[in-house]
């Protein structure tokens, strides 16, 4: 391969096509479909996407030097775009037939899962995400409660999303090879979540909770409400609990009445 992989910016390109195959089936593009694509690199996924010819077919990538390359083979099919994904407005894109693909890197993976889940205005619409983690993220993304990879990430991505595993993948299907396990994950938009001010109130609150995973709740509680007492009762919670302990739906309503009380 002609480009050295920059280890920040968590480039592992994809190498078997039996893997890239399988990620572009899994997207199951139609025609009327529109897609995005985080982090193309190297573009071996992108060819597969653009042979499901997509309606429109965007792509973001932040390494400059990768430009070049991936215009002159895609910008007849794609728009390329160079710029950070993090830092992108996402509301032009906004459309209930996209579909984005990520290989992601590793290093800000739940970061970008995050910003498409806290896009605030209502509006941002897509049919379905497709994204490789490091396993151990896809595993606390799928955590349930009372378990050990149960928190933040979990709350937060069952909020609007549901997600499934496809497939854990080898590190020898990337170049280099990344030091972990990889796990493909399919999410779906959940057509009712309850509905926050500010996303900003559900990661606050679970990050008070998971701070000290392994303390009793009573803490946290008395460190976000003044009359944590109530709400022990109203919610019929046991204060010796850990935080692991509390279903996901009992951090949202947690977070309504968070809402509430700082209004
Ligand atoms: N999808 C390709 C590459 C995956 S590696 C493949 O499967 O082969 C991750 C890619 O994300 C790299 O190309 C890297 O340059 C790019 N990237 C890293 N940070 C990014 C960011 N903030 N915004 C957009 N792309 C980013």
């Amino acid at each position: 391969m002609d480009v050295i992989p920059k280890k920040s910016l968590g480039q592992n390109f994809l190498i078997d096509k039996n893997v890239i195959k399988k990620i572009c089936e899994v997207g199951n593009i139609n025609k009327q479909d529109n897609v995005l694509e985080i982090g193309p690199g190297t573009g071996k996924l992108t060819e597969a996407i653009i042979l499901k010819k997509p309606q429109k077919f965007i792509v973001i990538e932040k390494d400059k030097s990768l430009i070049k390359n991936l215009n002159e083979k895609f910008r007849r099919n794609a728009v390329v775009i160079n710029e950070d994904f993090l830092k992108y407005d996402l509301s032009s894109l906004s459309n209930k037939n996209l579909i984005i693909f990520g290989n992601l890197p590793y290093n800000i993976s739940s970061k970008i899962l995050t910003k498409i889940i806290s896009y605030n205005k209502k509006d941002f619409l897509f049919k379905r995400l497709i994204f490789m983690f490091q396993k151990e993220v896809a595993e606390r993304i799928l955590a349930k409660d009372n378990t050990k990879n149960y928190g933040r990430l979990s709350i937060f991505s069952s909020w609007k999303l549901n997600a499934r595993k496809i497939m854990d993948i080898d590190p020898s299907c990337f170049y280099p090879k990344p030091k972990v396990t990889s796990t493909l994950l399919i999410f779906e938009p959940k057509s009712n979540y309850v509905e926050f001010e500010n996303s900003r109130n559900l990661e606050h609150i679970t990050n008070i909770f998971f701070n000290k995973r392994r303390k009793m709740i009573k803490k946290p509680l008395d460190i976000l409400f003044n009359n944590s007492k109530n709400i022990v009762d109203e919610l019929k919670l046991d204060v010796k609990l850990r935080p692991q302990n509390l279903d996901k739906d009992t951090f949202y309503k947690l977070c309504l009445i968070y809402e509430k009380l700082i209004k």
